[in-house]
């Protein structure tokens, strides 16, 4: 089994005296610099001038032009949009970095697909908590935490495997357990889990099971509190006890059906399928038609969620949930948060 360090297995002293840059200041960047702040830590954010800079000041921070900030510090995190990185660093982080620093990444993507290539003499390492930054800021204040994966990449001071667990102390994820990864394992099993699963794997799947009850002349309201409303209370058991907890709360009927219908739908195939799109995030297939998108200014990214934005199940849902004020509300607080 993996081995998971808690607070006792790390060392905070490593972090001490050394000035952290926070680079933005959107979903982990506000979470990774209030939780450092109060363990103690001493954190500069650096930022374009815009909405994140009001908000890191409102929230008593000295705000930096990037290049500023990353110039008087000693470890520098980079939670920018992954899409964003390699133009901020080749601009102003790259130039900044003194020999001994530490550069250090939320998600790999960068690193393990050479977007950016750090300089031979700083250490670099990655901290990612498995959670969005709202949930590592809010159980950080309950006194908990969110997990995190750490990972080294390069050490070039000997220190950079301790200074990745104080930095992953710092926001808190010791309390909830560490886990050791490479910044390949990360970025792939990220990009996987949120392609196959979570992400690309349950749209599919809520709309499949929609599309098919509706063209059978079932009512859309109904196809949508069956496919997509429901979905919640299911994953909820699943978080909490794993498939046994879940099949233990619905009924003998529910349980015999996911056991006869569920392997006809997500069968032999779609396994294949799943080790195709594994493949493709593996040889960088994947990434490199994300970052051509990116520098075409994302014609089909755009034209994609207009077309899923419109999708029946998204009208019917919406004038369902209005009539649901409590769901409509939690909604719209996590917009743009719960990024996987
Ligand atoms: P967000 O989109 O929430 O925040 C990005 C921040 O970067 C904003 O403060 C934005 O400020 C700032 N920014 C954007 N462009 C620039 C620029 N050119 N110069 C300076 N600042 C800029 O990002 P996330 O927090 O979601 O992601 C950050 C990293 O964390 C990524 O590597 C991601 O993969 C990783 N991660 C994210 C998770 C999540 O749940 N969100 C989970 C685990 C890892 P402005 O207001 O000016 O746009
Ligand atoms: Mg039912
Ligand atoms: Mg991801």
């Amino acid at each position: 089994m993996a081995k998971v360090l808690y607070e006792k297995d790390i060392q905070k002293e490593v972090l001490q005296g050394k000035k952290i840059a926070v680079v933005g200041y959107g979903s982990q960047g506000h979470a990774h610099a209030l939780n450092l702040r109060e363990s103690g830590h001493e954190v500069v954010i650096g930022l374009r001038p815009g909405k994140s800079q009001a908000k890191a000041e409102e929230d008593g921070f000295n705000v930096y032009p990037v290049a500023e900030a990353v110039e008087q510090a000693d470890v520098v995190m980079i939670l920018l949009p992954d899409e964003m990185q390699q133009k901020v660093y080749e601009e102003s982080i790259k130039s900044n970095l003194k020999a001994g620093n530490a550069l250090v990444f939320a998600h790999g993507f960068n690193i393990h697909f050479s977007q950016i290539v750090p300089p031979a003499d700083v250490d670099v390492f990655l901290v990612a908590p498995k959670g969005p930054g709202h949930l590592v800021r809010r159980t950080y204040e309950e006194g908990a935490g969110v997990p995190a994966l750490y990972g080294v990449y390069q050490d070039v001071t000997g220190n950079a495997k301790e200074l990745a667990l104080a930095y992953a102390q710092g926001i808190g994820a010791a309390r909830a357990g560490v886990l050791e990864t490479s910044f390949q394992e990360e970025t792939e099993t990220d990009l996987f889990g949120e392609q196959a699963v979570l992400c690309g794997g349950v749209t599919s799947l809520i709309k499949s099971g929609f599309e098919t009850l509706v063209e059978a002349g079932y009512q859309p309201e109904v196809a949508y509190f069956e496919c997509m409303h429901e979905m919640k209370l299911i994953v909820d058991l699943l978080y909490e006890g794993g498939l046994e907890n879940m099949r233990y709360s619905i009924s003998d009927t529910a349980q015999w059906g996911d056991f006869v219908s569920g392997p006809r739908v997500v069968n032999e195939d779609t396994k294949a399928r799943m080790k195709d799109v594994l493949t493709d995030i593996q040889d960088g297939k994947f990434a490199k038609g994300w970052i051509l998108e990116n520098q075409a200014g994302r014609p089909q990214f755009n034209a994609i969620n207009n077309q899923e934005n419109k999708h029946q199940i998204e009208t019917v849902g919406r004038e369902l949930r209005d009539l649901m004020p409590f769901v409509k509300q939690s909604v719209k607080s996590k917009q743009k948060d719960v990024k996987v």
